[in-house]
């Protein structure tokens, strides 16, 4: 069973527009235990919502050589949410702590881009900064 905490969300001026970005990190418990973290960033104007997920081990305190980050993009379409995994280099965030951030073809065929839809799954449920947002869409 997944459980998000939710952080207070930062918000700053985006550099390409000056509207306002928001920035959500979220930590992710599977059975109780730390399991993933995420980040996503969106700016009113913008048409998707910029995400990563970093999994591996996130109960330690060392980065643990398994540790893996994907890159995707979320938007709605009329009724819908939907993901695209895209290539780890255009990540905004560069941490050490999310291990190795891999390109779109190496993340669809990793054994873990199935928990990376679960939690996309329930981002989309639960978290009510996005879920706002896509409110305000219809
Ligand atoms: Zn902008």
């Amino acid at each position: 069973m997944l459980e998000i905490e939710f952080e207070e969300p930062v918000s700053e001026i985006c550099d390409c527009c000056g509207n306002i970005t928001i920035k959500l990190t979220r930590f992710v418990y599977e059975n109780d235990s730390a399991f993933a973290i995420y980040y996503v960033r969106f700016t009113k104007d913008h048409d998707d919502f910029l995400g990563l997920i970093s999994l591996g081990d996130w109960g330690t305190d060392e980065i643990p050589s398994n540790r893996t980050s994907f890159l995707f993009k979320l938007w709605v379409d009329k009724e819908n949410w939907n993901v695209s995994i895209l290539d780890g280099n255009e990540s905004p965030w560069n941490s050490e702590i999310l291990g190795k951030l891999l390109q779109r073809e190496e993340a669809l065929k990793h054994p873990w881009i199935k928990d990376v839809f679960h939690i996309t799954d329930h981002m989309v449920e639960e978290d009510q900064e996005l879920i706002k947002y896509f409110n305000n869409q219809g």
